[in-house]
């Protein structure tokens, strides 16, 4: 079962401001302590944050990722449309247009 963070609204509960709380999915989200029945909050835990894994998913948050292929070549497995496919150290044209990506 999932652990949610919860965060007292009100100071004083000896769990601490932040405290968890195994839970299962289906359960409803709790709104008192029930250790000091105080007004709590649901917090979006650091463990329920997924990292991005296929390059396409790096691509779509605006990532670029450069796997090192031989000395200075680099190729772009993110490349956007009229990127180089490969950089090489010594060729500028071929970086990653970030100028582009960043305005997007
Ligand atoms: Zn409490």
């Amino acid at each position: 079962m999932p652990i949610y963070e919860y965060q007292h609204l009100k100071k004083g509960c000896l769990r601490g401001e932040v405290f968890e709380v195994v839970q299962s999915v289906h359960d409803r989200p709790l709104t008192h302590c029930t250790e000091c029945g105080g007004p709590i909050k649901r917090i979006i835990s650091r463990t329920n944050i997924s990292t991005p894994k296929t390059n396409s998913e790096l691509r779509d948050l605006g990532f670029t990722k450069l796997v090192r292929r031989d000395d200075g070549v680099y190729e772009n497995v993110t490349a956007r449309d009229g990127e180089s496919k490969m950089m090489l150290r010594d060729k500028p044209e071929t970086y990653p247009n970030l100028k582009k990506t960043i305005s997007d």
